[in-house]
């Protein structure tokens, strides 16, 4: 059957490849359908910084169906996607989100760009972000705050706030972002998607513009489940370009996704639950799945998780020391913008007193101090103690279970412009830093609405165990429907 070309956005990563492989549509209707979409949403939204018509309709036109693997072989042949703006693109303007990179173009592609064009993915563009992926609202952006496409009037949440966005709002069905402390599994949240951070050292770190390097994953946001173990077995797996990539055997997630949670052991803390501060929608959201999954066969546990509450600080700190090390080759030498001074020292002060955002001064004060001789040991070797404790903690506990589960945030989206404080905005993030402390997979899946806004909630596992995080989240998903999506609204009338 014909499919309507208004129709494409609703349509899922799977549902997409089906439609081409049956040739309902080619690789040049839907990048033309994609365009169009994002054009119109774009005035509303932000959520893009550069977009590449040209590129993605030239490869779309290249495009046939003989391109598209025999057999079950997983691919993207022709399907749209968007990448967030630290991801490196060869050729193709990749900024941060800052505007000391405005006019980089990185010379090669990121390990996970390199897989996603050998699966045969279209890249429409690059997606606003916080800048340097600093940042839980997406208004941290040289280019503008990206707006929510659930209601305009609130944030996406961030860093990878244009990922989650374009996504949202049907521009393509899937987009890649980065996670250091909850990139992708916030905005995810507050957009009504899913979004994985995996394992530490499982997907390749290489060309990606690097916030805290310890912490730091690539993951992909999509609207379903089963899209988001496709598109996180492409881009999972060992890279010798990564010195922190593992070694690990891969087992593609997506054949075990049908299993069910029958025989899991399931905890949740629900003490916390009750602390201050816990909205009740995402409180309840956490029930909710208990329930769901209780009902499905599996067990529930009911533990405690004390070192959540030093999660904050110590996170905020190890962040700040890596971002700050990591920030110090943007100096104006080498890289896109340059503000000439007086002399060297001038030029460099200029350069990074110009080009760097407020958030990004911040920390990389913070980082300086903490990591300067007096401080080191009161502070960042502090830290990296509690995040050891966080290791073996969580090592522990989940040696027991299939699967943890907490709120992916304390509260729902705040109104555009209504800004937080620095300490606000960093205690949004003690449920998802927990992940990237432990280096553990945790994954954010939609559960329900409340107030018309979607509600998601996040399940944590042992290293590796990405696939019992997706089992868990396809079980829940079988329950949920989110009402009025911003993916199945037709486009908005006028545009531009
Ligand atoms: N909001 C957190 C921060 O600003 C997380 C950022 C991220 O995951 N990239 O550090």
């Amino acid at each position: 059957m014909p499919i309507a070309k208004e129709s494409y956005a609703s349509l899922t990563l799977e549902e997409t490849l089906a439609g081409l492989r049956a040739g309902s549509f080619t690789a040049s209707d839907l990048v033309g359908a994609a365009l169009a979409r994002i054009e119109r949403f774009e005035p509303a939204i932000n959520a893009m910084v550069t977009l590449d018509d040209a590129g993605a309709k030239a490869a779309a036109a290249r495009w046939s169906r003989d391109a598209i693997p025999a057999g079950d072989a997983p691919n993207l042949s022709g399907v749209p996607v968007a990448l967030k703006d630290n991801i490196m693109t060869r050729g193709f303007r990749t900024t941060c989100g800052s505007k000391i990179l405005a006019n980089f173009v990185p010379p090669y592609d990121a390990a996970t760009v390199e897989k996603l064009r050998a699966a045969g993915a279209i890249i429409v563009g690059k997606a606003n972000m916080d800048e340097f992926a600093m940042g839980s609202t997406g208004e941290n952006s040289a280019f503008g705050a990206t707006r929510n496409p659930w209601n305009p009037e609130l944030v996406t949440g961030g860093s990878s706030s244009g990922s989650a966005a374009v996504v949202a709002y049907g521009g393509v069905p899937a987009a890649l972002g980065t996670d250091t402390g909850g990139s992708i599994r916030q905005p995810a949240a507050f957009c009504g998607l899913v979004g994985m951070k995996a394992t530490y050292g499982r997907v390749s770190r290489s060309g990606v513009g690097a916030l805290g390097s310890s912490l730091d994953q690539v993951g992909p946001l999509t609207r379903t489940v089963r899209d988001n173990a496709l598109l996180y077995d492409l881009i999972a797996g060992h890279d010798p370009s990564d010195s922190t990539s593992l070694e690990q055997p891969f087992t593609p997630t997506l054949g075990e996704i049908e299993d069910g949670v029958k025989g899991f052991r399931i905890a949740y803390d629900p003490g916390l639950l009750e602390s201050e501060g816990v909205h009740r929608a995402h409180a309840d959201a956490v029930r909710a799945v208990v329930a769901m999954v209780k009902d499905a066969g599996a067990e529930v546990a009911e533990v405690s998780l004390p070192l959540v509450k030093y999660g904050v600080a110590a996170y905020y700190i190890i962040c700040a020391c890596e971002a700050s090390t990591n920030l110090a080759r943007f100096d104006g030498v080498r890289y896109s913008v340059r503000e000439t001074g007086a002399d060297m020292w001038d030029t460099y002060s200029k350069t990074r007193g110009l080009g760097f955002g407020e958030e990004v001064k911040r920390r990389i004060m913070m980082g300086s101090y903490a990591l300067s001789s007096g401080y080191y040991d009161a502070y960042y070797l502090k830290a990296a103690k509690v995040r050891r404790l966080f290791a073996t903690e969580y090592e522990k506990l989940l040696s027991g279970v299939d699967a943890v589960l907490l709120p992916v945030t304390p509260a729902p989206p705040r109104p555009i412009g209504q800004k937080c404080t620095p300490l606000e905005c960093y205690l949004g993030d003690v449920f998802t830093l927990v992940a990237n402390m432990a280096g553990i997979p945790a994954l954010a899946f939609p559960v329900g609405a409340h107030d018309g806004l979607p509600v998601g909630v996040q399940a944590m596992a042992g290293y590796f165990r990405e696939s019992a995080l997706y089992r868990l989240a396809r079980t829940v998903e079988k329950n949920v429907k989110l009402p009025d999506a911003p993916w199945a609204r037709p486009i908005p009338e006028g545009g531009k």
